[in-house]
């Protein structure tokens, strides 16, 4: 006789593995379960029940920080609920399972004109763990966030029950946001944007300062489609804020063969001859404050002679997945990882508090090896963490030695970040203090009410709800 399904899934110590977040620094070791369907999903959840344990969603695992492990808790990797349910390329309108990622997304609707209207750095995440974090792109300013270019989506709750829930719901602005923590996404219908070509127009401009990088943002913000820059984080005194600004346009004078795949992927090799894979390999004996001063430096003085005021023309792939041109390029972080720190600004405080942030790091000669600049618009999603302003987002080296000291730093950039009125986001912490949470105001109580009722017995658990204390017990 067939047991029920439930009793059939064990916690076997050949499931245990250990996991990490994007930047390596967070690890615990947990039980994998890949689910191929909901009836998967429950009967993980049903496990969690008998054993005792907790449950984390995972995505790709794109998260830098401990979003998405659990330490001794069942790992729900949900990568292999990847299909489509429906493609409709008259509308652009797809009905994905969660584990569909950005990048199946985009090799599905370009050939036909559609793009993914919101994508983050990368073509990895799953649409259900972009949506637990509700990602947004370098047109953030123009179209919101995932969740706001998201129809519908379902929900399943610990009790095994399935809600659809759309735009307006405030169930709906809740779960997109939470990290998993209310429940798992099992079904997603989004709305991809139709594209004139798969190419785009960028402005490329050199920028010697904080005041300027946000003029340029602001002068170009009507217009642009995505805007985006890099910052030199070793820049001092009237040159901090130094880098690299770029506008783009959706391309509408590209012909139809730039919609084509083939057309879009990354070249394998750089410069003809060295395998991408290989690239980090270089970058390792640089990845230190010297060879990092050196790169950024080099970075900006050639931003001011190569292209400069000028425009160029880019594949949307190239343009938008930039950091996936090297692949394993965290590995020049090996052994001890990194981490990425990304807080918001409110405008009027974006160039002091971004300024302030870098002091206080090459204060504490903790540079960050790469900063990037993007605008935003602010949302009504629950544990949002856009503003009418600006986000920095930081990449730090975390070594044994450094960490004691890098996680101090955080604390005091996090102390400005509160007092200006900004907000952090969960896919790039590792830092924050439970402290810290008071930047979600009432929305925080919402959140635990909401917890108590779909899951009141806190099965849905991750490292990073734990260490901030998200859901006290
Ligand atoms: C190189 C790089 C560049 C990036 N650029 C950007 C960027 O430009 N903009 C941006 O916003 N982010 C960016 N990110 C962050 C990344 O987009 C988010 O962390 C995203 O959530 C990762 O998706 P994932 O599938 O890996 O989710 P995971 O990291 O695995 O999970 C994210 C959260 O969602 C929860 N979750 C996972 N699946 C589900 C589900 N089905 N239902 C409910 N909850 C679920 C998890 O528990 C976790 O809390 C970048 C990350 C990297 C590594």
């Amino acid at each position: 006789m067939d047991l029920p399904k439930a009793q059939r899934l064990v916690l076997s110590p050949d499931s245990i593995r250990e996991f990490e977040g994007f930047g390596m620094a967070a690890r615990a070791d947990g039980y994998l379960v890949q689910p191929t369907t909901t009836e998967g999903i429950n009967e993980a959840i049903a496990l969690a029940k008998q054993t005792g344990r907790h449950l984390v969603p995972r995505g790709s695992g794109l998260s830098y920080g401990d979003a998405s492990i659990l330490a001794e808790g069942i790992v729900l990797d949900l990568g292999k609920m990847n299909r489509f349910i429906s493609w409709d390329r008259e509308t652009g309108i797809a009905e994905c399972e969660p584990g569909v990622t950005i990048e199946q997304l985009w090799r599905t609707g370009l050939p036909n004109g559609w793009w993914p209207p919101v994508v983050s750095g990368t073509m990895f995440p799953t649409l259900g763990g972009a949506l637990g974090m509700n990602i947004h792109g370098k047109n953030n300013f123009q179209v919101g966030t995932l969740g706001d270019n998201v129809d519908e989506i379902d929900l399943l709750t610990v009790d095994g029950q399935i809600q659809t829930l759309q735009q307006g719901d405030p169930l709906f602005r809740a779960v997109v946001s939470s990290a998993g923590m209310l429940g798992i996404i099992t079904r997603i219908k989004v709305r991809l944007k139709k594209v004139p070509s798969g190419n785009v127009k960028v402005y490329a401009e050199s920028i010697p300062n904080w005041q300027a990088q946000l003029d340029a943002f602001e002068k170009r913000a009507e217009l642009a489609d995505y805007m985006v820059s890099w910052v030199d984080c070793f820049g001092k005194g009237a040159a901090s804020g130094r880098g690299l600004f770029h506008a783009a346009w959706y391309d509408k004078d590209a012909d139809s063969e730039s919609l084509l795949e083939m057309n879009q992927d990354l070249p394998p090799k750089v410069f003809g001859i060295l395998p991408k894979s290989q690239v980090w390999r270089f970058l390792k004996p640089l990845n230190n404050r010297i060879g990092m001063r050196f790169l950024n430096l080099a970075k900006h003085t050639s931003s001011k002679f190569i292209g400069n005021r000028r425009m160029h023309k880019q594949g949307l792939v190239a343009f938008s997945f930039l950091l996936d041109y090297v692949p394993d390029w965290r590995k020049a972080y090996l052994p001890t990882g990194f981490i990425q720190y990304q807080t918001f600004i409110p405008k009027t405080e974006a160039a002091r508090v971004f300024a302030q942030q870098i002091r206080l790091s090459q204060e504490a000669k903790l540079e960050p090896f790469l900063g990037v600049l993007k605008k935003h618009r602010p949302d009504s999603f629950l544990l949002s963490h856009a503003v009418d302003g600006y986000s920095l987002a930081l990449d730090y080296k975390v070594t044994e030695r450094n960490w004691s000291n890098l996680e101090a730093l955080c604390h005091r950039m996090n102390d400005l970040v509160r007092a200006s009125g900004g907000r952090f986001y969960l896919a790039k912490d590792s830092t924050l203090r439970p402290d810290d949470l008071d930047y979600l105001g009432p929305n925080l109580q919402v959140l635990r009410d909401l917890k108590n009722q779909l899951d009141p017995e806190h099965i849905l658990d991750s490292d990073q709800a734990r260490r901030l204390n998200l859901f006290p017990r």
